[in-house]
């Protein structure tokens, strides 16, 4: 007997479908989004070892992570964001598993990114990507394709000059279209969050994760490997730890694509 799933199996075996993976390497030399002075920073990574084939414990091995929730590849929930906390289903432990599967549409902007450090994806940008594959359906996973994830020198990657971090996002307006008249999953980035590197200035500050989280939309932050996926016909598997009212969560992203 054969269905979706024994055909999907069949697929990964002949390698018609490959899985690809989005996520950065998770470790002490992974970056950390830097804020304003006056708010509260989270940590770096830090891994202790419990034992290691030691006296600690002579026939295993593992660690202690410290971390913050929004460290590495990592997936921000509703509940992260003032604008969100009294959503229902908006935390780690609470969205429904349904939502960690969707289809990608993958917006390619590594030109404009390359031409402008600041490239905000407007709405004109999605409709014109619209016009060209098609409307984003309802319950999608939006990547945002920047190249910013080849910048693998930490310095490079945060970018940050004398008035803030300068890196790509979106304006407010093209989150307004895709969380509310496109119904997202959320939007994902190469970036280290999902707002520009200067939004902590902008009107409203942070203006996607306003948008997104106030919707009950989900953040997909330091994506890596968004070139290896087509515009449209890819799956996405994004679930965060079930962390108990957890904000978000370092997370394997995985991506189902055609070869
Ligand atoms: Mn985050």
């Amino acid at each position: 007997m054969t269905n979706v799933l024994t055909e999907l199996v069949d697929a990964l075996t002949r390698g018609a479908v490959n899985v690809v993976d989005l996520t950065q390497p998770l470790g002490p030399a992974t970056p950390v989004i830097g804020l304003p002075p006056i708010f509260a920073a989270s940590p770096g990574v830090t891994i202790d070892v419990i034992s290691r084939y030691d006296e600690r414990g002579p026939a295993w091995y593992w660690n202690t992570l410290r971390l913050g929730e929004h460290t590495g590849t990592h997936f921000d929930a509703p509940i992260h964001w003032v604008t969100g906390r009294d959503l229902p289903g908006n935390a780690c432990d609470t969205i429904p598993v349904r939502r960690f599967v969707g289809p990608a549409c993958v917006i390619d902007v590594t030109a404009d990114v390359a031409a402008n450090a600041d490239f905000l994806l407007t709405t004109g940008r999605i409709e014109a990507w619209e016009r060209e594959h098609g409307p984003i359906p309802s319950g999608a996973w939006v990547l945002l394709r920047t190249g910013w994830s080849r910048r693998t020198d930490a310095a490079a990657f945060l970018n940050v000059a004398a008035d803030g971090p300068h890196s790509p996002g979106f304006d407010v307006r093209a989150s307004r279209l895709l969380a509310h008249d496109r119904d997202v999953l959320g939007v994902g980035v190469e970036t280290i969050g999902t707002d520009a590197g200067q939004a902590a200035s902008f009107d409203p500050p942070f203006p996607n994760h306003t948008v997104m989280h106030g919707a009950g939309k989900f953040g997909l932050a330091s994506l890596c490997h968004l070139d290896q996926l087509p515009a449209t016909g890819a799956i996405v598997i994004a679930a965060p730890l079930k962390i108990v009212q957890g904000s978000g969560s370092p997370v394997r992203v995985i991506a189902l694509a055609p070869s």
